[in-house]
């Protein structure tokens, strides 16, 4: 089942990506040099994060299409770990009041 939409990193494999996702949070590597050692390219190093796949919680479903929620991934630079917003993928119905805009 792939419910992850085709992205910048799909050629990459799900370890790849992992890797990817670690050095992004957790080392000291600029986002740019990421890119570089990845050879990524036609992705801009602010709006890397957008592309890695969301989380999907495994608790947490739709109320309407029975799918797991999503919640997408923040940038390290907003790491306000508030309330994480998960979404249906397929109708965006959230697990809040609060709707997305
Ligand atoms: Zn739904």
């Amino acid at each position: 089942m792939k419910i992850q939409e085709k992205s910048k990193l799909s050629r990459f494999s799900d370890e790849d990506v992992n890797e990817i996702m670690d050095l992004y949070y957790n080392s000291d590597f600029t986002v740019t040099e990421v890119l570089e050692l990845f050879n990524i390219t036609g992705i801009r190093a602010s709006e890397l994060y957008r592309h890695f796949p969301p989380i999907i919680s495994d608790s947490l479903q739709c109320r309407y299409c029975g799918l797991s929620l999503v919640c997408n991934r923040k940038s390290k630079t907003s790491r306000t770990w508030g309330r994480d917003i998960y979404h249906c993928p397929e109708c965006g119905h959230t697990n809040e009041t609060l709707i997305l805009p």
